[in-house]
């Protein structure tokens, strides 16, 4: 079968097959990767291996840290305000719940606004850039580049000027080539394209971890983990263990370019299947759909839950769309293969013609 799931996502099956293989032995450690210390030789090495593997993957620039943090990228919404928002204000683009959520947790930190917000169209259309309102004195720009519960997506890196741009890339990092270069700080919880959850990786500009804060404690300091090669205290270690097997499957596979087409052409055949059946429907703009969560309907509530319960039994897993939605969502990340895709194309064909 094939799991649909938005995350806790897919892990490659080559990835999996991998861990399960050393689990009880790992390297030359003669214990679990997990029963290990995250200060010993052999984690270290892996810790450095796996940062040199995501540069080269990301061609991430030398004057970016890379950091492997916890408390998922919701933590994160109120510890990058904490970090580089204080005694100032930050601009937040909202095109969904996720922007919404991220707006919210800043709030008690720095003076978040909302510069622009597709709420009014539902967040079935991107706000028109004519129309963004960013201050070019904020202390940041925050989006939102996939939005993983409506499946709408910002494709392009919006040009903010000097303000440094912010992206949550949870369910798209890794999934198409991107110019590091245009941001401040990217992060990403790593449980859609990276490995297991409890592990966040952020990847920040130096100059912004010299911004002064809050009296804070250390342990919310992108600044403190920096200096201590996110060691400040034990990691997710199986999870950054994790993640490194997935750089080097990504790199295995082609890199994020060849991840880039292969989502394309996974996107525009379920997509283009959609659009010409006469029976489902996906109400996002057609310029804005993601390339990572796909939601889309049958004709009627009824039919959505049939269609829910028969392709789970049919071995087409999670389908069920996000709660504040309804109908369905195919979360079709990296390590979904075309022939996910091709599979559940040919089950929608039989359910639309049963129920026609
Ligand atoms: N941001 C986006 C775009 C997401 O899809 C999610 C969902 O998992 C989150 C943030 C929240 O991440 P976490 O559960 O790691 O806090």
């Amino acid at each position: 079968g094939f799991n649909f799931s938005s995350g806790p996502a897919v892990l490659p099956e080559e990835v999996l097959k991998e861990a399960q293989a050393e689990l009880l032995e790992w390297s030359n450690a003669r214990a679990s990767v997990m029963e290990v210390s995250h200060r010993g030789k052999a984690f270290i090495a892996m810790a450095e291996e796996s940062e040199r593997d995501l540069r080269a993957l990301m061609s991430i620039p030398a004057n970016y840290k890379v950091l492997f943090l916890q408390g998922g990228a919701t933590q994160h919404f109120a510890q990058i305000p904490m970090n580089i928002g204080f005694g100032g204000s930050a601009d937040y683009i909202v095109t969904g719940q996720w922007g919404q959520k991220a707006v919210k947790e800043a709030k008690p930190y720095t003076n978040a606004r909302v510069a622009a917000t597709g709420e009014a169209d539902g967040f079935l259309k991107l706000p028109p850039r004519d129309t963004w309102q960013l201050d070019s004195n904020a202390a940041y720009v925050h989006y939102t580049p996939n939005e993983t519960i409506g499946g709408i997506a910002i494709h392009d890196i919006p040009d903010v000027g000097n303000v440094p741009l912010v992206a949550d890339m949870s369910s798209n990092i890794l999934a198409d080539t991107l110019d590091v270069s245009k941001f401040g700080i990217i992060y990403a919880g790593a449980q859609k394209n990276i490995g297991p959850s409890g592990l966040v990786v952020m990847i920040i500009r130096d100059d912004l971890l010299g911004r002064p804060t809050a009296p804070m404690a250390n342990i919310f300091k992108y600044s403190a983990q920096a200096a201590d090669g996110s060691m400040l205290n034990t990691p997710a270690t199986f999870s950054w263990y994790m993640a490194g097997r997935v750089f080097k499957w990504v790199a295995r596979h082609g890199g994020v370019a060849a991840m880039g087409e292969r989502n394309r052409a996974k996107a525009e055949r379920l997509y283009r299947y959609i659009d010409g059946s006469g029976f489902y429907s996906n109400p996002i703009e057609k310029s804005a759909r993601s390339l990572m969560n796909v939601p889309f309907r049958s004709p009627n509530e009824t039919l959505d839950e049939k269609f829910v319960k028969e392709s789970e039994a049919a071995g087409l897993l999670a389908l069920k769309g996000h709660r504040s939605v309804g109908g369905m969502r195919a979360s079709i990340y990296n390590a979904m293969p075309i022939e996910g895709v091709e599979a559940l194309i040919s089950f929608m064909q039989d359910f639309a013609a049963k129920n026609g």
